[in-house]
């Protein structure tokens, strides 16, 4: 049996096209690619997500998308995909992509990636699983709700190894070295 590579989930944004996003998103897609990675997406072709996607092709990484058959047009399925899977629910999308990623990176997003980051992440302090979860975070995008979280730290609601099950970082190559600790 031919063993898969190393499969990197990232989550982000599908609807933003701001210049400084997109690039860091094709940054993320290369570094997947340069390092022999694999990248498990949402498995849209619009915004951050495709061009994650796109990069990560561009420098040799296999792409694994993962879309519900309900935004396969509203996303834009990544039909160049190398692995394209049409899930019939979002949760069913999820849960694919949480069976096939070895690590979770999470860039700048909305409510949706949101959504997976709190699911990977509360999911990882509970020891559902101990795959590494890693926000990579170069514009403070996620200053506010970290800012708020230690908040509620302090208050009682969320204890500091929950938080720290998380590596938040502001530096590429950091939140690489978070993704792999094999490194
Ligand atoms: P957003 O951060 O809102 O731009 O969403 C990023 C991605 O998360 C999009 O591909 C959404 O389809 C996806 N998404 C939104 N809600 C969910 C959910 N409940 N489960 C899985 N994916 C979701």
């Amino acid at each position: 049996m031919v063993s898969e590579p190393y499969s990197v989930c990232v989550y982000c944004s599908a609807s933003v096209d701001d210049p400084a996003a997109l690039e860091l998103s094709r940054l993320v897609g290369a570094e997947i690619g340069r390092r022999g990675w694999q990248l498990v997406s949402g498995g849209g072709h619009v915004s951050m997500m495709g061009a994650v996607a796109t990069a990560a092709r561009a420098a040799g990484a296999k792409t694994v998308g993962v879309i519900p058959k309900k935004l396969v047009h509203r996303e834009m399925a990544d039909v160049e995909s190398d692995e394209l899977i049409v899930t019939d629910s979002m949760r069913e999308r999820k849960q694919i992509m949480d069976e096939r990623a070895d690590a979770f990176l999470t860039l700048p997003g909305g409510l949706g990636t949101l959504e997976e980051l709190f699911e990977t992440w509360t999911g990882g302090y509970l020891g559902m699983h101990d795959k590494p979860v890693v926000v990579l975070d170069l514009d403070g995008h996620y200053r506010g709700l970290f800012a708020w979280l230690e908040q509620l730290r302090e208050r009682g609601f969320a204890g500091r190894a929950a938080l720290e099950r998380v590596v938040l970082t502001d530096d590429l190559a950091a939140a690489f070295d978070a993704l792999d600790p094999g490194l």
